[in-house]
């Protein structure tokens, strides 16, 4: 059998099962948590720099010279898919960064955005060339907003909808809007209605239903059950689903157990995962993956944490 080096980049991730995208590989083109949101659910923990500007955090060529590495590899990838430790549309180059992505690869490109700046007409346009859009929408009062992703001060839901749907008027690719609910905050009857409401007004191709399930920055930001998100996807009418895990299909390459320490580590060090998501992500034996993470935990480099009965491992 031959065991192939596998790079570790700096702004690649992945490819990781998603839930909704398959392998999806992560591009990840802002520093840890520059955001305009501080979700109470976020898996990265608290927002660094709450922020509305477009910065050029990374050399643009740095990004592409990376992608075009890992595309000689041999792995399988559905998505290339913008996302990863901060809002991807605070990157000021997403639009170039597009055409040049395109330009090396016929990959479907998705871009996950937290919706807040869609009134801007730079980015709507910037985002125009992505194959798949996936914005998000967990709050449709202010007061909501506040309560769930706590935004940057100047943003005001009605002008992030407004953009929302300006953008689905103006965009021809995949839109799914994903909405994420927290237990007791944003799944009254009262935000519903105004939701579906909302809903109503964009021209959707998917509406997905997600809740809390990796351990969230806040504590009392609880999960919905299974049942209580059917109840809901059914009020919500027939384009809403319910994200399912994605089932793993197998790797093609193998590695070495030095490798697959240096691939947990640069999994755990972008959010805290279960030994399943490893299994998933990287193709190796369970209980390999956990006499590696044993070890890793004896060497003081990661922490092991327990949420709602699941046991996840995150970065010390
Ligand atoms: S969940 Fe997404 S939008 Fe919310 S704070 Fe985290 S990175 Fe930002």
């Amino acid at each position: 059998m031959v065991y192939k080096e596998k790079k570790i980049y700096r702004h690649l991730y992945g490819p990781v099962p998603s839930r909704r995208l398959g392998y999806s590989l992560g591009i990840d083109i802002v520093p840890y948590k520059i955001c305009s949101l501080d979700c109470i659910y976020c898996q990265l923990g608290r927002t660094t720099k709450l922020t509305l500007e477009r910065e050029s955090f990374y050399p643009l060529e740095e990004i592409v010279t990376e992608i075009r590495q890992i595309l000689t590899e041999d792995v399988p990838i559905d998505y290339l898919t913008f996302s990863g430790s901060g809002e991807p549309t605070l990157y000021h180059e997403l639009g170039r960064l597009m055409r040049k992505i395109k330009a090396i690869t016929p990959l479907p490109l998705a871009v996950l955005t937290n919706s807040t700046l869609l009134y801007r007409e730079d980015i709507r346009h910037d985002l125009l060339m992505a194959d798949l859009v996936v914005p998000s929408l967990d709050a449709v009062t202010q007061e909501m907003f506040k309560a769930v992703n706590r935004p940057h001060p100047s943003l005001d839901i009605e002008t992030i909808i407004e953009g929302l749907i300006k953008f689905c008027q103006e965009y021809k690719g995949q839109l799914w809007l994903e909405v994420l609910l927290v237990k007791g905050i944003n799944d009254s009857l009262d935000h519903l209605q105004i939701l579906r409401d909302t809903i109503r007004r964009l021209q959707l191709d998917k509406v997905q239903l997600n809740t809390v399930i990796r351990p969230p920055t806040e504590t009392f930001a609880h999960p919905l059950g299974n049942e209580e998100l059917e109840k809901i996807r059914n009020y919500l009418g027939s384009k809403a689903e319910v994200v399912v895990d994605f089932p793993r299909r197998d790797r093609k390459t193998a590695f070495s157990s030095e490798k697959l320490t240096k691939e947990i580590l640069e999994i755990v060090s972008r959010r805290p995962v279960t030994i399943e998501d490893i299994h998933q992500a990287l193709g190796y034996h369970r209980l390999e993956i956990s006499k590696a993470l044993k070890e890793l935990k004896q060497a003081n480099k990661i922490r092991e944490i327990n949420h709602q009965g699941r046991i996840y491992f995150e970065l010390k």
